[in-house]
């Protein structure tokens, strides 16, 4: 393991934890909580002070109750990458699977607030649909995507970040696929950064 982090990591920990010694033991203190919800806050992690962090787990002392929130780099070096026993505060087991899920989750839920902020009261039936779709499955047609090109900037470091998460491009039927012709260049590109390389492929589109 990276020592620097180790020292940095022990220091900040011993800080919160009861026991001031042993890292094993003091990690042990440890549950997880969930992801923090604070996405307006440029955070720092508070285990290895690095700033800049994309998103923040909190994690909570089950011995003191105090609270610290860690980058996602960082949680996983916490848990030995899994490796040690690593639980949340109802008892399960915490793995990698269980940390994507709750992304998932969190990066759905700051997405549907921009949407329901912006696009579901509007009057445009056009908008309303496709802020529906988001929310069932966050498939798009290229089409529908396309008329996002002047939502997406408004949105927030996060916000782009949960909508790259969430929005898919839909070209399983032969007009979606026609769709893709009709874009105009500027569109186009727009359009295939949320396309998966797969589908770039097949389409012969670079970014
Ligand atoms: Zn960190």
């Amino acid at each position: 393991m990276d020592t620097s982090w180790v020292k940095r990591a022990m220091e900040n920990l011993f800080k919160k934890s009861e026991e001031k010694e042993n890292f094993q033991k003091a990690r042990q203190e440890w549950l997880y909580k969930g992801l923090e919800d604070n996405q307006y806050c440029e955070a720092e992690c508070e285990l290895c002070n690095h700033e800049e962090i994309r998103y923040e787990y909190t994690i909570i002392n089950k011995l003191n109750k105090n609270i610290m929130v860690v980058g996602s780099e960082c949680i996983k070096k916490f848990t030995d990458d899994f490796k040690t026993d690593f639980y949340d505060t109802e008892g399960n087991l915490v793995n990698e699977k269980r940390l994507s899920k709750d992304k998932k989750e969190y990066f759905k839920k700051i997405l549907n607030e921009s949407l329901d902020k912006r696009l579901a009261n509007s009057n445009n039936q056009f908008y309303k649909d496709i802020a529906a779709k988001i929310k069932k499955d966050g498939k798009l047609t290229p089409r529908q995507l396309k008329s996002l090109y002047n939502f997406y900037p408004t949105l927030d470091k996060m916000g782009k970040q949960a909508f790259k998460s969430v929005i898919s491009v839909s070209l399983r039927k032969e007009r979606e696929k026609e769709q893709i012709a009709t874009l105009r260049p500027i569109d186009l590109e727009f359009v295939a950064q949320f396309m998966t390389s797969q589908q770039r492929k097949t389409f012969d589109i670079s970014l």
